[in-house]
């Protein structure tokens, strides 16, 4: 019981760090969800002049980007029932272990790869692909026998910027609690038919309206638990063909917000694990040694995208009734999944789970042992809760394709901002002004920029200062007191996520 108190005072310190921000007493309407933890703080001490600090007089509080009226309309079409059609047919295959039977149209991983392809291909605009991503898997871990491994991803092509995609992912494969046993049941009702889910009827709903301007692939992946080869071979044959993926949406377990603790917080949220600038650790060695020198270890590429998903889903909080709580963290603790595969080959990628995991219902072998009903089994799935974590994800990955891309070579001077070098070291130099320079032409998309900033211990940017359609900014903050962001702005007032500012000696 004490470690559930603590566990409470936890969560009720979130607002109180976030309150550095307007956003204490402001009466946006995400703020009034069911469970927010974005509540205004009560101890008075949060009021304190020094719990302002640093001080935010430079640009605006940051307003969440709100939908336009075609977004309004997606959101609006997201089908619970859809969810549950979906849901009910993948978990009725008996199993959809990696290496179960293929001969099958009713049992096994190939009954569910044809009946995904047929459903998706049957759901698809005439600009639309759906195919499979296949290969044989050979003898590895997990791997008992040579095994086709096969993704069904479905694709529309951007109309402006078609190189530029965005990837949202679920596995369709399943699990007991012996990973190789793959004849007896597996129903994988949570785990992952409610990843599926999403990326099913986000790909409807998009064939029934879209043309985004950067390219959009939904795609049910295989392998997930024995090693993520799915998604694997998926994000090397997009690395293959030069695709410049700027993010991946990986939903895997979001089927209920039911369970305890906190269930009345959990059913409109959803957790985003988003890896520091620490993970992985191979390729990009001279970034993480700035990172750790200018404390940007929480500014990689895949926690600003988190950032720009939970802004998107708080602007648009009427429509998809749902928080996304930001978690510092490539995945649960210890744990894994298929957007490691795509950060692994340098691109952003973040996991939405459900708000608190149940593990009587995963990986378990279904059964009621000692009064207990154990299995991933489809009574426990939540439709309205996975249909409001499919509208978090299409809200958010919709804008991203309908934005210009991110800004590139976006960088923050030295040659501004520091102490003297010597004598001759002009006045205008020894301030604390902090100076940005990025690429511009590049995108005929992108119409603008904007700085965005927060005290270090926020989680979410608070404030923004728009610059207009320039390549540079020097604005009167200290760079040792605060994070920046440098995003791209469309003609229509959508945004790209942000950036991080790498050193430089100058702009
Ligand atoms: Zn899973």
């Amino acid at each position: 019981m004490a470690k559930r108190i603590a566990l409470v005072a936890a969560i009720a310190f979130i607002p109180l760090a976030s309150t550095q921000s307007s956003y204490a007493n402001s009466s946006l309407s995400w703020q009034s969800l069911p469970g927010s933890l974005y509540t205004p703080p009560t101890t008075p001490w949060a009021y304190a002049p020094d719990a302002s600090w640093p001080p935010t007089t430079i640009g605006t509080p940051l307003e969440p980007q709100a939908p336009d009226d075609e977004l309004l309309q997606m959101l609006s079409e997201i089908d619970p029932n859809r969810i549950k059609h979906i849901v009910s047919t993948l978990a009725n295959f008996g199993t959809r272990h990696t290496l179960s039977t293929q001969n099958s149209s009713t049992s096994g991983i190939g009954a569910a790869r044809d009946w995904i392809l047929k459903e998706m291909t049957a759901q698809a605009s005439p600009d639309m692909t759906v195919e499979l991503n296949s290969y044989i898997q050979g003898v590895a871990e997990r791997i008992s026998f040579p095994v086709n491994i096969s993704n069904i991803v479905a694709s529309i092509p951007g109309t402006d910027d078609p190189n530029r995609v965005y990837v949202v992912t679920g596995h369709y494969d399943s699990r007991r609690l012996d990973v190789m046993d793959y004849t007896n049941p597996s129903p994988g009702a949570d785990d992952d038919a409610t990843g599926v889910a999403v990326v099913m009827e986000m790909a409807r709903v998009v064939a029934l309206h879209g043309k985004p301007k950067a390219s959009m692939i939904f795609a049910a992946t295989a392998g997930e638990e024995q090693a993520s080869y799915g998604a694997t071979h998926l994000a090397k044959t997009l690395k293959k063909e030069g695709r410049n993926v700027e993010g991946n949406w990986n939903n895997d377990i979001v089927g209920t917000g039911r369970n305890e603790p906190f269930a009345a917080i959990n059913d409109y949220t959803v957790r985003l694990f988003g890896a520091s600038i620490f993970y992985p650790n191979a390729s990009t060695s001279e970034e993480q040694t700035e990172a750790g020198l200018i404390g940007a270890w929480n500014d990689s590429p895949a926690q600003n995208l988190g950032r720009y998903i939970a802004e998107i889903a708080a602007g648009a909080a009427e429509a998809v009734g749902m928080q996304v709580a930001l978690i510092y963290r490539p995945d649960r603790f210890l744990r894994g999944g298929d957007h490691l595969s795509f950060l692994e080959e340098g691109w952003p990628a973040v996991r939405f789970t459900e708000a608190v995991e149940d593990f009587r219902h995963q990986h378990q072998d279904p059964r009621v042992q000692n009064g207990t009903q154990y299995g991933d089994l489809i009574q426990y799935v939540d439709f309205d809760y996975t249909a409001r974590v499919a509208r978090t994800n299409l809200a958010s990955m919709w804008s991203a394709a309908s934005a210009p891309a991110m800004p590139r070579n976006v960088s923050i001077s030295e040659a501004i901002g520091f102490p003297a070098a010597d004598r001759d070291t002009p006045l205008e130099v020894l301030s604390n002004e902090s100076q940005f320079c990025w690429n511009t032409g590049e995108d005929p998309l992108a119409a603008g920029y904007e700085l965005v900033y927060r005290a270090s211990g926020n989680l979410q940017w608070t404030h923004v200062v728009s610059v207009g359609d320039v390549g540079s900014v020097t604005v009167d903050l200290p760079k040792d007191d605060v994070q920046f962001g440098v995003r791209a702005v469309g003609k229509d007032g959508k945004k790209s996520p942000a950036v991080l500012p790498a050193v430089a000696g100058s702009c």
